[in-house]
């Protein structure tokens, strides 16, 4: 048994090992740790009180894969629910034909399965936050928003706070039976376009699980992973005879080939099926934890450091 997350993830590893002991699937450690993390008012990058986009409208993304049967739920841009990851867990168990659902259909498949609903989904802090950044862009803070029509393109490009673009939880594990599952779930951006949707409900992109090969999960920026493909190919790389090291080494490096503005860092977690693990960042300093199956608690492992700015 082994369980492998951001470090972030830290406030659900305990009753994620605990579902796991009881014999609980990694499925359901996934969850259950995440959910943990996705109600935690101090985490503003996940679920509950994470930083809102350019409108102060909240928007989810989550997804979940089952390395099993390569099964996987979804959903994006998700409004007013704050367990992204059990609702992207039901578009996958309802065997709905779909695989993502995105805006207002996540919303409606949500209230249409009873996910639970909070009506405020932001502290009163956190839309401070959010006022303060519209008035040093300009905008009247005085009632709160933008006024409708107001042109977001060019106030999003300077509205991104590079010191609070977001951050998101990953949470890996292994059960007793050898089953492997990964799970991702954040707010994004902070001040991003509305309907902006990230990597981590993008199957591939921020979160990639095989039974046969191992799992990888993504933080940073998030349009970087989905152009290259980062989770699918730390797996894809293993699955060619990599070992984990070389795998997900490759795969960050493989970032460096992007171009254009928006280049920004990337973090990454993977394991094997034979339970190595490892966590890489494009900045130093950055750490992730796990924990197994006879650890009492987790511990923290800094990430190996890949730089990805290399001009
Ligand atoms: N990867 C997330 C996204 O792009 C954000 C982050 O991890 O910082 O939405």
């Amino acid at each position: 048994m082994l369980i492998v997350a951001s470090h972030n993830g830290a406030i659900g590893m305990r009753p994620a090992m605990a579902a796991l002991r009881d014999g609980a699937s990694a499925m359901d450690a996934v969850e259950v740790g995440t959910r943990l993390v996705e109600a935690n008012p101090d985490e503003h990058s996940v679920g509950y009180n994470g930083y809102p986009n350019i409108l102060g409208e909240l928007e989810l993304d989550a997804s979940i894969m089952d390395g099993r049967t390569l099964d996987s739920g979804a959903v994006a841009a998700m409004r007013g629910f704050p367990y992204a990851i059990s609702v992207a867990r039901q578009v996958m168990e309802r065997k709905l034909p779909h695989v993502l659902l995105a805006g207002e259909g996540a919303e409606r498949f949500a209230r249409e399965i009873g996910a639970e609903a909070w009506g405020e989904m932001l502290s009163d802090e956190v839309r401070q936050l959010w006022r303060g950044r519209l008035t040093t862009l300009g905008t009247d803070q005085a009632d709160a928003t933008l006024p409708e029509g107001t042109p977001l393109l060019d106030l999003v490009k300077v509205a991104t706070d590079p010191e609070r673009v977001g951050s998101t939880v990953n949470f890996l594990a292994i059960d007793s039976a050898g089953d492997i599952c990964s799970g991702v779930s954040t707010s994004g951006w902070a001040w991003k376009y509305p309907g902006r949707i990230g990597d981590s409900p993008i199957i591939g992109a921020g979160n990639y699980a095989d039974n046969r090969y191992g799992a990888c999960c993504c933080t940073g920026m998030g349009e970087m992973a989905i152009r290259a493909g980062t989770a699918r190919s730390v797996v894809l790389y293993l699955k060619m005879g990599m070992t984990l090291a070389e795998a997900a080494h490759t795969a960050m490096r493989d970032l460096r080939d992007l171009g254009g503005d928006y280049i920004g860092h990337m973090n990454l977690i993977a394991l094997d099926r034979h339970g190595e693990h490892i966590g890489l960042s494009s900045e130093a300093g950055r750490a992730y934890i796990y924990q197994t199956g006879e650890m009492e608690a987790h511990q923290g492992v800094e990430r190996e450091v890949v730089p990805i700015l290399t001009r």
